[in-house]
């Protein structure tokens, strides 16, 4: 992506301090969404880094990552399956448990979402921690894919997330704070 593509990109986002918590700089992309430009620049430069990949399923996290996901998967000619927070999905679901600072979370996904032929891609705004995402690797792991990739429309350099993440599984953002 072009720096210019890049920066255009990182102007669009709010910064706001100690949000949820103090000390946490939360990184607010609705101010990306809401920007036409900057939406249409994220569908076009994402689907450029996996046009050529075989993707046919996109697994987004709720919630967040339901809105590049969706979009993702409907310009690759890809299906869309829903990474969700517990008690949400409503057919038979596998489950995945992961700490996170304070407590436990948990995320489902149905279990018939994804078979032994997909290509997976998935898909969240934001990688900080790389927590979420490592559960949802597995998660996705236990339907034997044939191959699974992860993007981000913003990774935080500094919480080191993509080092939680197996060495084989190829992993792109746009850009990065
Ligand atoms: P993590 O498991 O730490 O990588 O983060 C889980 C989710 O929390 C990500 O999908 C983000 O949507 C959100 N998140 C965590 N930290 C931030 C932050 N500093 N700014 C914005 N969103 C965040």
């Amino acid at each position: 992506m072009k720096q210019e593509t890049i920066d255009r990109l990182k102007s669009t986002v709010r910064n706001i301090p100690d949000f949820p918590i103090k000390g946490i700089q939360f990184k607010d992309l609705t101010t990306t969404l809401k920007d036409p430009e900057a939406l249409a620049l994220i569908a076009d430069e994402l689907t450029a880094l996996y046009a050529d990949k075989g993707v046919t399923k996109v697994a987004g996290i709720e919630s967040r990552g339901f809105i590049g996901g969706a979009i993702l998967a409907a310009r690759l000619g890809a299906g869309f399956v829903p990474v969700r927070k517990p008690g949400k999905l409503p057919a038979t679901t596998l489950k995945k448990s992961y700490n996170k600072e304070y407590g436990v979370d948990t995320i489902e996904v149905h279990q018939d979402a994804i078979t032994g032929d997909d290509i997976v891609l998935l898909h969240d705004d934001l990688l900080a921690t790389g927590g979420t995402m490592k559960a949802a690797i597995e998660l996705i792991n236990e339907m034997h894919p044939k191959k699974v990739y992860v993007n981000f429309i913003c990774e935080l350099d500094d919480l080191h997330g993509r080092d939680m993440f197996p060495a084989d599984i190829e992993v792109t953002s746009l850009f990065s704070f």
